[in-house]
């Protein structure tokens, strides 16, 4: 039941599912070459200094210890439930200066248990969730994410409510970081450029540090147009059981 899971929209109630599904057994050394074969495509595109962070979503514990062990700049989760249960090795994550990005689809009521675990929250888009982090956590930091504009309602704020999000969290004082997004859905790799650049320029006008685009399939696209931290699964750990 619930294996056949590939995208990040399903019910968030599988996640018991998804820690132990039929994914391969982790190889250390395997996922150390994997990430070294990353940073080569960052290179080729054109990046310096983007920070590869592993997304370790439906892959056992062993994934994110491989990803500390390899170098990884951060590790990515998308469900509070499956990041609570892997809170041992998480914790293992910060304490070796490795921190713990939250990227999935975030309800308030999650807030409290996500916030336990993670440094920074990636998935930001709407007024309320920042007051729930500032409530809950103001020590942790935030991005916001941009929606593609014509696909609202997975995940992400449309562009024209990015500025007002970041002054909001801003003034609720807590740190922003940058912008998240991710490609449109529709459009293939073609549609992908677009919302890069364009996410890039309001990363430019609102003066912020990071631009959190890129994932395993369009990774060169995304730092060609300026991402500074790509968030990479498969191309890491193998296709997601
Ligand atoms: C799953 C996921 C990723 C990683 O995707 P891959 O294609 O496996 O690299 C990146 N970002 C978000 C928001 C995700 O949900």
């Amino acid at each position: 039941m619930a294996t056949t899971r590939t995208t990040a929209s399903t019910s968030p109630n599988s996640c018991a599912d998804i820690v132990t599904s039929g994914s391969a057994p982790v190889d250390p050394a395997g996922v150390a070459e994997r990430l070294r074969e990353v940073r080569e495509r960052i290179a080729r595109a054109g990046g310096s200094r983007v920070a590869v962070i592993a997304v370790t979503k439906s892959f056992p514990p062993e994934a994110v210890l491989a990803a500390i062990a390899a170098g990884a700049d951060g590790i990515g989760e998308n469900y509070a439930q499956e990041l609570d249960a892997k809170a041992s090795v998480v914790a293992e994550a910060k304490g070796s200066g490795c921190p713990v990005h939250f990227i999935g689809q975030l309800q308030s009521n999650k807030v409290r248990v996500v916030s336990r675990h993670a440094d920074v929250i990636q998935s930001v888009d709407r007024p309320s969730l920042i007051a729930e982090i500032a409530r809950r956590a103001p020590e942790v930091a935030v991005m916001v994410q941009v929606s593609p504009a014509d696909e609202p309602g997975k995940g992400g704020c449309d562009p024209a409510e990015v500025p007002a999000l970041v002054d909001t969290a801003r003034q609720a004082g807590l740190q922003v970081l940058g912008l998240m997004c991710v490609a449109p859905t529709a459009g293939g790799i073609d549609a992908a450029g677009p919302h890069f650049a364009m996410t890039r320029a309001l990363v430019d006008r609102l003066g912020l540090e990071h631009c959190s685009m890129g994932m395993s399939g369009d990774l060169e696209v995304a730092v060609r147009e300026g991402s500074t931290m790509v968030r990479i699964g498969s191309a890491l750990f193998g296709a997601r059981g």
